[in-house]
C-alpha cells in the first residue's frame, strides 16, 4: 500500500481526506499535534502525533513510512483569531508548512498537496474569482497561506517539488456516514453554529452585518461539501502521479448563499426556527466569495456531488445527532 502523510489528519477536512485516501486504496499515515484535531477522528490509517515545528519528529516520520506525497492540512483557520494574534498563524501556517516542505525534500518525497484558501485573494467586488485573480487578502490567515504558495513555487524550482495548491472556498457538510465531521472548539463556522443554535446548545446564532451590498444585506460564500472537496484532493494526488506539473486549483462550485440563505435552507432541513440576532460586521470579512473557476472540473475531473445547500446541511445535521457535540 502506498502510504500518504497527511498533516491534520485529526482535524475536520484531513479526517474526511482519510477516509477517501483509504477508500481510494491508499494508506493514509496522520501527523497532528492534536491542538484542534481529535485524536478519535483518526480511524482510517496510523497516527503520529506532532508539531509542524519539529524537525526532528517531521524526519522520524518520513523515515518510519517512506510516504509517497504530502497532504498538507494542518493549519490555524480562524480569521478572527488571524486579526487578533497574527504571529501564531505566520508562525504556525507559515513556519510550519516551510519546516514540513524542507523535511519533505529531504526525504526526497516530491508530490505535495497543499490547502490554501480563497482568502488569500482578499476583496475584489463583483467579480468571480478564478486562479488567476491577484492574491490580496485582507487578513494574516489569508496572507500566512498565500506565503506557503510562494514558498512551493520556489521549491518546485530549487528542488523538484510537484505541488497541487488547492484553494478552498467554504468547507460544510459532513461524512454521509457519520463516522467523521465537523467539530471545532471553539466553533466559529456558518452551518455548524446554526445547527447547534437549533439543537439549543448555544443561545442564539449572530449574523455578522446586514449591511453589506448584496441583495438580503448579508455576506455571501461558496460553499462546498467536506466530501466533495477531499475527493479533489484524491484527484490532485493522481494529477501528480500521472507526471502532470505543479497547478493550482479553486475548489468552489461558483454558487454562492447569504447567511440568511443557509439559515433558511437549515429550518426546512431540520424543521425547526434558528434563533437568531442581528450583530456589527466581523473584522476581515468580505462581502462575497465565490469561484468563476471550473479548471478543477476541466482538468482534474473532478465532479462535486454532494455540494447543494440542502445535502451539505442534512449530513451536517445528521453527523451534528450523533451525540458527538456532547463530549
Ligand atoms: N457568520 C455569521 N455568524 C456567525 C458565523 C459566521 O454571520 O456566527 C457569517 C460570516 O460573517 C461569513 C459567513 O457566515 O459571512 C461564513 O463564515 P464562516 O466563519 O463559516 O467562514 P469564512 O467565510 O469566514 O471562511
Amino acid at each position: 500500500m502506498t502510504n500518504i502523510l497527511v498533516t491534520g489528519g485529526a482535524g475536520y477536512i484531513g479526517s474526511h481526506a482519510c477516509k477517501a485516501l483509504k477508500a481510494a486504496g491508499y494508506t493514509p499515515v496522520t501527523y497532528d499535534n492534536l491542538v484542534t484535531g481529535w485524536q478519535d477522528a483518526v480511524k482510517f490509517g496510523p497516527f503520529e502525533k506532532g508539531d509542524l515545528n519539529d524537525r526532528a519528529r517531521l524526519d522520524e516520520v518520513f523515515a518510519k513510512y517512506q510516504p509517497a506525497a504530502v497532504m498538507h492540512f494542518a493549519a490555524l483557520s480562524q480569521v478572527g483569531e488571524a486579526m487578533s494574534e497574527p504571529g501564531l498563524y505566520w508562525a504556525n501556517n507559515t513556519g510550519g508548512s516551510l519546516n514540513l516542505i524542507e523535511a519533505a525534500v529531504a526525504a526526497g518525497c516530491l508530490d505535495f498537496v497543499f490547502s490554501s484558501t480563497c482568502a488569500t485573494y482578499g476583496e475584489h467586488d463583483n467579480v468571480v474569482l478564478d486562479e488567476n485573480t491577484p492574491q490580496l487578502p485582507l487578513n494574516a490567515y489569508g496572507a500566512s497561506k498565500r506565503a506557503v504558495e510562494d514558498i512551493l513555487k520556489d521549491f518546485g524550482a530549487a528542488h523538484g517539488l510537484r505541488s497541487v495548491i488547492f484553494r478552498y472556498f467554504n468547507v460544510a457538510g459532513a461524512d454521509p456516514e457519520a463516522e467523521v465531521g465537523e467539530f471545532h472548539r471553539p466553533e466559529t463556522h456558518l452551518v455548524p453554529l446554526v445547527l447547534d443554535a437549533i439543537a439549543g446548545k448555544r443561545d442564539a446564532l449572530t449574523i455578522f452585518g446586514t449591511d453589506y451590498d448584496t441583495p438580503d444585506g448579508t455576506c455571501i460564500r461558496d460553499y462546498v461539501h467536506v466530501c466533495d472537496l477531499v475527493d479533489a484532493h484524491v484527484l490532485g494526488l493522481q494529477w501528480l502521479e500521472n507526471g502532470n506539473g505543479s497547478q493550482v486549483f479553486n475548489l468552489g462550485t461558483g454558487s454562492g448563499f447569504s447567511v440568511r440563505e443557509v439559515m433558511d435552507k437549515a429550518e426546512a432541513v431540520t424543521g425547526q426556527k434558528v434563533p437568531c440576532n442581528t450583530g456589527p460586521r466581523r473584522a476581515g470579512d468580505c462581502t462575497k466569495l465565490v469561484s468563476g473557476s471550473t479548471r478543477a472540473v476541466t482538468d482534474l475531473g473532478w465532479e462535486p456531488r454532494r455540494s447543494s445547500l440542502e445535502t451539505m446541511i442534512a449530513d451536517a445535521w445528521k453527523w451534528h445527532k450523533t451525540g458527538y457535540y456532547e463530549r
